[in-house]
C-alpha cells in the first residue's frame, strides 16, 4: 500500500509541467496524462519555429520529468481511454491543464469561405501538429490579410514572409516549408480593430519584424497616429507596453522606403465586416469598417464602427483573434468565458461550490492570455488550493488508487501508450534527422509514425527492455519515468 498521495495532471503543456513540478515539490506522486505521444503542448505546436530560444524552455520540463515520482502517459485521451469517473476513482487530486485549442470566430458573413482560416489552425499546420498536417493553404496570391493585433497575428505574418533559407534552419514541418517556399504572397496586411496603443502584441515581437530579411514594415502615418481619446489616456497613465509599441511603430513610420520584395503593412482602427468570395468561391477580399474609439462605462476603449468602409483585395485571410477552451466531459464549463468553471483553480459546480479534489490551471483556467512563464505563477496558485485542501482533508478518497495498478490499467486501455522513454525515442529520431539537414529537429507529423518511433528500441539508453508497454509489464516497472538526468 502506497501512503503517498497521487495526482493526475491532464495535459503536458507548460501549465501541466509547472503544476507537476509544484506537486512533486510537495510530496505528491504525479502522473502527466497527454492525448498526443509528445509532450510540451504549445511549446512544440504553438511557439513559432523561428523562435528556437523560446522553445528551449522544454529543457526545464525535461528536468522536471527526471523526478522519480513523475510519470508520463502519452496517447491518453480523456473522455475516451480514460473517463472523468476513472480519474476520480484513481487519484487524490485531478488537475486539468488542457489549454484552449479552439479559435474564436469573427461572426461575420463569409467567414467560412475557402481561403479564410483560423490562425490557430495555420500555426498548428506549420508546426506539424498531427491533426492539422493534411490541411491545405493556397498561397497563390499576392496579398494576405491577418485579422487581429496580438502576438499570434505577428507570428503568422512573419511566417508568411520568411524565405526558404530562413525556414530551412527551423523545425517548421516539411510540408509547410515546401508550401511556404513556393508562396506568391508579397504583402501581408495586419489589421487591428483599435489603435496602436491598444494593440495586444508586445514590443519585442513588434521590434523583431524590423529585422526580417526580405520584408519592410509599413505603418500608415495617419493610422499609426494616436486618436484624441488615447492621447488623453496615455497622458494620464499609459501602459509601458503601449509606449514601447508606439516607439517602435514611430520608428517604422519614419524609416526610408526599402527595396524589399515583401512587406508587412500594419493597419489600425479597422474591423472586418465581411469576407468576400470571388470566382470559384475562394476569398477575394475583406470589407473593413473604419472605427473610432469610445470609452465604455468601465473606462475601456471600444472600437465603434463609422459609416466609412473600404475593401482590401486578397487571396488568403487568417483570423488571429484569440483562442477559446473546449469543454471536458464530466467537468463544469463556463461557456461565456470558454474556460472550465473555477474559483482560483478549484473547479466549481453551477452553484459555485468547489468540487472535491478537482482543479484547473493554465489557459483552460484563466483564458488564453499571458506568456509561457505566466503559467508558472498560475500553477503555484492552483497547487496552493490543492495543498489547502490536503491540509483540510478535502482531497478525493479514491477507492482504486495505486501507482502500479494505475499503470497497468492505462496500458490495458491504451495499447499505444507512450512513456517518457517512448517520447525520448521520438525526440532522438527527430533530432537525428534534423542533424542531417542542419535543423534542430525534423518533426514527425503522422501519428502512426510517432507511435512507431516511440516503440523503437533505444540505441543508447540502458533500459531497452522497459520500452515495450504492455498490460503484462511488471507492476513495479518505471517504464513511464524519465531515465536521463
Ligand atoms: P490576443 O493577445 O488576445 O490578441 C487577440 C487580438 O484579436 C486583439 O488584438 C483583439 O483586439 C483582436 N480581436 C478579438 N476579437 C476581434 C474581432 N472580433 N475583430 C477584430 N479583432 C479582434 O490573442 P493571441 O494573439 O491569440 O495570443 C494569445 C496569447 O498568447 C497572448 O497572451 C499572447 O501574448 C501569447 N503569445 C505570445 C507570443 C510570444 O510571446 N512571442 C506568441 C504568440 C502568442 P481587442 O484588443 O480590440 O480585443
Amino acid at each position: 500500500m502506497n501512503a503517498r498521495l497521487q495526482a493526475a495532471v491532464i495535459g503536458a503543456g507548460p501549465s501541466g509541467f509547472y503544476t507537476a513540478a509544484a506537486l512533486l515539490d510537495h510530496g505528491f506522486d504525479v502522473d502527466l496524462l497527454e492525448r498526443l505521444p509528445t509532450p510540451f503542448g504549445l511549446v512544440r505546436y504553438g511557439v513559432a519555429p523561428d523562435h528556437p530560444k523560446i522553445k528551449d524552455v522544454a529543457r526545464v520540463y525535461e528536468k522536471i520529468a527526471t523526478h522519480s515520482r513523475f510519470r508520463f502517459f502519452g496517447g491518453v485521451t480523456i473522455g475516451e481511454a480514460a473517463a472523468h469517473h476513472d480519474l476520480v476513482a484513481r487519484y487524490h487530486a485531478v488537475i486539468y491543464a488542457v489549454g484552449a485549442a479552439r479559435n474564436k470566430r469573427l461572426g461575420i458573413p463569409g467567414e467560412d469561405v475557402s481561403g479564410c482560416h483560423a490562425a490557430a489552425d495555420f500555426v498548428g499546420w506549420y508546426n506539424g501538429h498531427p491533426s492539422r498536417r493534411q490541411d491545405t493553404y493556397d498561397f497563390d496570391c499576392e496579398r494576405a490579410v491577418v485579422i487581429g493585433n496580438g502576438n499570434v497575428a505577428l507570428d503568422v505574418a512573419r511566417m508568411l514572409v520568411l524565405d526558404r533559407p530562413e525556414l530551412a534552419v527551423t523545425d517548421t514541418a516539411d510540408h509547410a516549408i515546401e508550401a511556404l517556399a513556393r508562396s506568391s504572397i508579397r504583402e501581408v496586411v495586419v489589421v487591428g480593430r483599435r489603435g496602436p496603443a491598444q494593440a495586444a502584441f508586445t514590443a519585442p515581437e513588434l521590434r523583431e519584424l524590423g529585422d526580417l530579411s526580405r520584408a519592410e514594415i509599413l505603418v500608415d502615418s495617419g493610422e499609426g497616429a494616436l486618436d484624441p481619446v488615447t492621447t488623453d489616456l496615455l497622458g494620464e497613465a499609459g501602459s509601458a507596453t503601449a509606449r514601447r509599441n508606439l516607439e517602435v511603430l514611430n520608428g517604422y513610420a519614419s524609416r526610408p522606403k526599402a527595396q524589399t520584395s515583401h512587406r508587412i503593412v500594419l493597419r489600425f482602427m479597422l474591423s472586418p465586416t465581411e469576407i468576400l468570395a470571388g470566382a470559384g468561391g475562394r476569398v477575394s477580399g475583406v470589407r473593413l469598417a473604419r472605427n473610432r474609439l469610445e470609452r465604455d462605462r468601465g473606462g475601456t476603449l471600444k472600437a465603434v464602427p463609422t459609416r466609412v468602409d473600404e475593401l482590401v483585395s486578397c487571396g488568403l485571410v487568417l483570423r488571429a483573434v484569440g483562442y477559446r477552451g473546449s469543454p471536458v466531459a464530466g467537468v463544469p464549463f463556463d461557456d461565456r468565458r470558454g474556460v472550465i468553471a473555477n474559483d482560483h483553480g478549484r473547479i466549481v459546480d453551477g452553484e459555485g461550490r468547489a468540487r472535491r479534489g478537482e482543479y484547473v490551471v493554465g489557459w483552460i483556467k484563466r483564458g488564453p492570455t499571458g506568456v509561457i512563464g505566466t503559467n508558472k505563477k498560475d500553477a503555484v496558485e492552483t497547487v496552493a488550493q490543492v495543498l489547502d485542501d490536503r491540509a483540510a482533508g478535502r482531497l478525493l478518497a479514491p477507492p482504486m488508487a495505486g501507482r502500479a495498478t494505475t499503470a497497468l490499467w492505462l496500458a490495458a486501455r491504451v495499447p499505444e501508450l507512450v512513456g517518457w522513454n517512448g517520447w525520448h525515442n521520438i525526440d532522438r529520431r527527430e533530432r537525428a534527422e534534423g542533424d542531417r539537414t542542419g535543423r534542430p529537429r525534423r518533426k514527425l507529423v503522422v501519428l502512426e509514425e510517432m507511435f512507431g518511433a516511440a516503440r523503437d528500441a533505444p540505441v543508447s539508453e540502458p533500459r531497452a527492455s522497459e520500452q515495450t508497454v504492455s498490460p503484462e509489464l511488471s507492476a513495479t516497472s518505471d517504464v513511464f519515468r524519465a531515465t536521463s538526468a
